[in-house]
């Protein structure tokens, strides 16, 4: 149809009753239950066929039709609604489109309201949507509007949010109770940039204690992906495209349904006016996670991971994918041992809401690489509540390196001290970095040193095991070792005897070829003589 068919045809097509709602039912996605509808205007044109609004309403907001045509749709749903309340199905909220249109000319809600109190329809069962749009230029126009349809107790919702340029500003000005995400600006792939837009604004909705409602869903897995992301409430193809009010009366008849509840609640709510700041230092955390982190869910011994980000895959070192992580049991990599420690953490974080940290391992196996146990230092925070579930944030350190350098240096100190014991040699460790000494027992029992000594190799010169004319000697031995001398050697009379020793220096690197440690030894120097016998 063209323009002027449409302006010439308007009118009969009212008085027809041409036009029609279409309902396009929303989904609880975690539930499968039905939450509500948004009714969408189709003109049934007995010539044309049916006729959908990108062809003709454009043209009737041109030529100051629309208003007409939104209250005739208005009108239907409360007929709607009317006849569910009256034939005992439950009825869920249906949401009608504002367009900016309608309210360039005041009194657009008490016209609401006449409609609404005529059909005796009670004002939770009806939505309102606006668009990001409607308020460019515009935006004391739809304050007031909003006010005014706060006022008569209508829920209103923010369409097509993201789809503007001014999004951020725009939320921040109109308190809107819902937010819709419209998925065609995702186009297609919910790992890569689309997704970190849309996850972003559902993490935009939930710090502003706003639901959202993700709409133009069309596949599971953009649904699952959205749910993953804390938004469950669901329209699109996937569910259901736009039925007639007949039809959606029958799922009605059929199905239960549910209210739609808030959003995650923040414990300590972050400053909004910083998160609008695209220069904040809370929007940079907020983009870029500081480091390996996940988010899960955690009630009563049931935890969902809600979200991951890559380097959290890196640092555990997976070869799979966010979702893998997503879909997999978090408890499922975890011995009973490890998880009671975990648990016992994350309820003291629950309790506290502190940060509380722990190191468990964990046996990951893939199908690639096999089985791989890992040790993981976590600092878990609580950062949110619903309910009885507690959303929790944890950070992770992938410490499995650490902790086998401490067990293997624990089992070789171990054995050298031992063998010491055996062999008639006396043992130290001196860590270069902080210049402490750690004698074994022998060194202990015979020449009376304390566990630790402090500035090393201060002490035994101070005390008379080094004889003075060695102290410059050993001192600079010590300067070589923290140079990264390898290995250095020589014969010293050590103690008060001033009996001839072997000592020496081995020193330990770490993985960057820094001197660490330097284990030090003596051993009596024998005859030869005795030696060849
Ligand atoms: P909208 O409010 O964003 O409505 C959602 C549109 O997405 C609908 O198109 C719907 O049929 C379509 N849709 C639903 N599920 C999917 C999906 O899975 N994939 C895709 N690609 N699309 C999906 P529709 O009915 O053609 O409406 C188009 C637009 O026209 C609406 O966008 C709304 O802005 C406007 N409109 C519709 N009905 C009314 C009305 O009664 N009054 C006013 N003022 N505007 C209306
Ligand atoms: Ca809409
Ligand atoms: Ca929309």
């Amino acid at each position: 149809m063209n323009e002027t068919e449409i302006t010439a045809e308007f009118d009969r097509a009212c008085r027809e009753g041409q036009l029609s709602v279409r309902y396009q039912p929303q989904y609880n996605h975690s539930t499968g239950r039905m939450t509500g509808a948004e009714a969408l205007m189709r003109w049934e044109h007995p010539e044309h066929g049916t006729q959908y609004p990108a062809d003709f309403i454009p043209v009737l907001e041109r030529h100051g039709l629309i208003r007409r045509a939104d209250l005739y749709v208005f009108e239907q749903v409360c007929a709607f609604q009317r006849k569910c309340l009256d034939e005992g199905v439950s009825p869920v909220p249906v949401s009608v489109n504002i367009s900016r249109h309608d309210i360039l000319e005041g009194g657009y809600v008490s016209e609401l309201e006449r409609i609404r109190r005529r059909y005796d329809v009670p004002v939770r069962l009806l939505r309102t949507e606006i668009t990001e749009s409607s308020a460019v230029g515009g935006l004391k126009l739809v304050s007031t509007v909003l006010r005014e349809l706060h006022e008569a107790g209508y829920v209103v919702e923010m369409d097509d949010f993201g789809s503007g340029y001014s999004s951020l500003n725009i939320l921040k000005d109109l308190d809107v109770d819902i937010i819709k995400l419209d998925m065609n600006f995702l186009t297609g792939d919910v790992g890569g940039r689309g997704g970190t837009i849309i996850n972003a604004m559902v993490q935009m909705a939930k710090w502003l204690d706003t639901p959202t409602i993700a709409e133009g869903v069309e596949t599971v897995e953009q649904a699952d992906y959205m749910k993953s992301i804390g938004c469950n409430y669901i329209q699109g193809y996937v569910y259901s495209r736009p039925l007639p009010g007949a039809e959606l009366l029958e799922l009605l008849r059929r199905t239960g349904l549910e209210p739609t509840s808030p959003a995650m609640r923040l414990l300590q709510p972050m400053d909004a006016e910083k998160f609008w700041n695209p220069e904040s230092l809370e929007t940079l955390i907020f983009s870029n996670y500081v480091g390996a982190a996940a988010i899960f869910s955690y009630e009563d011994g049931r935890a969902e991971i809600l979200r991951v980000n890559v380097k959290y895959i890196k640092e555990l070192g997976m070869n799979i994918t966010e979702e893998d992580v997503i879909r997999s049991d978090p408890w499922e990599s975890f011995d009973p041992e490890n998880r009671k420690i975990y648990e016992d953490t994350l309820r003291r974080a629950i309790a506290s809401g502190e940060e509380e940290s722990c190191e468990t391992w964990r046996t990951f196996v893939s199908r690639c690489c096999g089985e791989d146990r890992i040790c993981i230092r976590s600092h878990i925070r609580v950062i949110g509540k619903a309910g009885q579930q507690s959303i929790v944030y944890a950070m992770v350190q992938n410490v499995t390196a650490e902790k086998q350098r401490y067990t293997e240096l624990a089992d070789s100190e171990r054995r050298f001290r031992f063998a010491s014991e055996q062999a008639n040699v006396y043992a130290w460790e001196y860590t270069i970095g902080t210049k402490q000494m750690r004698p074994c027992f022998r060194c202990m029992r015979d020449l009376g040193l304390p566990a630790l000594l402090e500035n090393y190799p201060e002490p035994v010169i101070e005390n008379g095991i080094f004889p003075a004319d060695y102290a410059d000697m050993y001192r600079d031995w010590h300067r070589q070792l923290e140079k990264g001398a390898e290995h250095l050697e020589a014969v010293i009379p050590l103690t008060v005897g001033r009996v001839p020793f072997h000592v020496r220096y081995t020193t330990e690197f770490d993985e960057n070829g820094r001197p660490l440690k330097a284990y030090g030894s003596a051993t009596l120097v024998v005859d030869e003589p005795e030696k060849a016998e």
